[in-house]
């Protein structure tokens, strides 16, 4: 129809600008791999921190007793505990809980947080009858951004982006964190991009409240949770070498030589290993970027802060937090520009993040003819009417961005492997070899999954590819961390 005549242009144009044809993909791995070296090398070397877990001895299977796991993040924190019996019974019992932090908590003193958490824990662990004499043993997912000096202390590092997303405003303040949200919703990612000015030991703070209320409990490992992922992940499978998150954010680690990281400034065997944690949002190199994405970025910075450098462009390209709003802004534009929804432009296509990626989702599963879902997900999130034409039209749109991001993510984990394998001569690429994935999106986008192995496979080429498996890895970082805090016991 004429309607979608007009958009047609600017639907090839979108195209165009979000390709991602193999001599693109395979700059992004390179860059992937040097950033890496760079990252190792020196601390600001590159764009990806390159953070050192303090984890580096990894789950065997041999462990045993029983161990915690205490995953902090947002609004809510999930406890969990878990009897492990070793190389034969592995995983004997495993029981988990989920507490709401209270309101008026978010903006208490760092004290009262912390004892409505080890009061939590302490009433968690006595429901399950606890061994007597031993203490119990905590792994502590804590996904924020903490400098480690250690496996058990971690001090909160400044964060000093602002997110600001309009529409629905409410202010929390995290008082104990010297932090505070602005936000209609509050997701651990958009903790991240909040302004914190802490620098408190957040395992020593657990632990104080704990001795406070006499709990016989310690924390014994502070991890990320895209470390977990992989050390839970690595519990059952010892051929897992890289983690990948794909959720509201998005993250990986793999394990790496120590000889291999210069910024440790020690002599080290090739066989001691390390889990090394990329941060890699903030990768940049290489990307096919749009008017949109440049446009979604421009608006999430803090005025006055940088205003010319982009902010985590990688994980604003491939993460669920995002891909619906940079839909939305193409579908806005077309509807402005190309008349996509006929002559009046919908007035909620202006709401940013009205357009979740979870609704690009279920679009793309529409199996009708005459895209009957496509179109009440357009009328019910953002009151669109559309015919047949604009709704081929929307698909196209949807596809195009999950397509882009999808394809930079399997770029990102060869981008890791290459590296891996250059380096270390352990011929990943001749075995078989594991990425543990995890997160919302990869678990509930199928053409965003299809797409990512799809890029791996076109990478590595058919014969490299058969050895290395992509899988997903189901809520592996809460048992990740009760065995790292199992693999790091202070009382053996
Ligand atoms: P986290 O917020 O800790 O990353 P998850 O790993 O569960 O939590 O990821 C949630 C994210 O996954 C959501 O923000 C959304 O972007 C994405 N997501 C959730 N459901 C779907 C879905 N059905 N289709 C596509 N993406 C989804």
């Amino acid at each position: 129809s004429s309607v979608s005549m007009a958009a047609a242009p600017m639907l090839t144009k979108l195209q165009q600008d979000c390709a991602t044809p193999l001599p693109v993909l395979r700059n992004v791995a390179a860059s992937m791999s040097d950033d890496i070296r760079a990252g190792l090398a020196v601390d600001g070397g590159s764009d990806l921190k390159m953070i050192l877990s303090y984890v580096d001895s990894l789950p065997t299977g041999d462990e045993k007793g029983l161990f915690y796991a205490l995953d902090l993040g947002g609004t809510n924190f999930r406890v969990l505990r878990v009897e492990l019996g070793g190389k034969d019974k592995r995983v004997i019992a495993i029981e988990s809980d989920q507490v709401s932090i209270p309101q008026e908590l978010m903006s208490a003193t760092s004290e009262e947080l912390f004892d409505f958490i080890a009061s939590a824990l302490a009433n968690f662990a006595h429901k399950g009858g606890n061994f007597p004499g031993k203490k119990g043993e905590i792994g502590f997912t804590f996904s924020f951004p903490v400098k480690q000096t250690s496996i058990d202390s971690g001090i909160l590092i400044k964060w000093t982006k602002g997110f600001a997303v309009s529409g629905t405003v409410c202010i929390i303040n995290f008082g104990f964190l010297g932090l505070t949200l602005w936000s209609s919703f509050i997701t651990e990612h958009m903790l991240r991009h909040c302004l914190a000015h802490a620098g408190k030991d957040v395992v020593a703070c657990l632990n104080e409240a704990m001795d406070r209320k006499g709990i016989d409990m310690r924390v014994s490992a502070l991890v990320n949770d895209t470390v977990a992922t992989l050390a839970g992940a690595r519990y059952w499978d010892d051929d897992v070498m890289v983690s990948v998150i794909l959720g509201t954010g998005t993250n990986a680690c793999y394990v790496e030589r120590m000889d291999c990281i210069p910024k440790l400034q020690g002599e080290f065997s090739p066989s001691r290993r390390t889990i090394v944690n990329l941060e890699w949002g903030a990768f940049s190199k290489g990307l096919p970027l749009t008017v949109f994405d440049r446009d979604m970025d421009a608006a999430s910075i803090n005025p006055g802060e940088q205003a010319n450098s982009s902010f985590n462009i990688f994980e604003k390209t491939i993460s669920g937090m995002y891909l619906g709003e940079i839909a939305r802004r193409a579908l806005l534009h077309m509807a402005e520009e190309g008349s996509l929804f006929g002559k009046s432009v919908p007035e909620k296509l202006s709401m940013p993040f009205v357009l979740g990626t979870p609704d690009l989702s279920t679009m793309q599963q529409d199996g009708t003819e005459d895209l009957h879902t496509v179109g009440s997900v357009l009328y019910n999130v953002a009151g669109v009417e559309t015919n047949l034409s604009s709704r081929k039209i929307v698909l196209e749109v949807c596809d195009t961005i999950v397509k882009r991001a999808a394809r930079l993510a399997g770029a990102g984990i060869v981008g890791i492997l290459q590296k891996i394998e250059e380096d270390t001569k352990d011929a990943i690429f001749r075995k078989r070899t594991v990425v543990a994935m995890d997160g919302g999106l990869y678990e509930r986008y199928p053409q965003y999954r299809r797409y990512l192995k799809e890029a791996v496979a076109e990478l590595l080429g058919p014969e490299t590819s058969q050895n290395i498996v992509i899988e997903h890895s189901k809520d592996g970082s809460g048992i990740g961390a009760a065995l790292l805090a199992a693999t790091n016991s202070k009382y053996g």
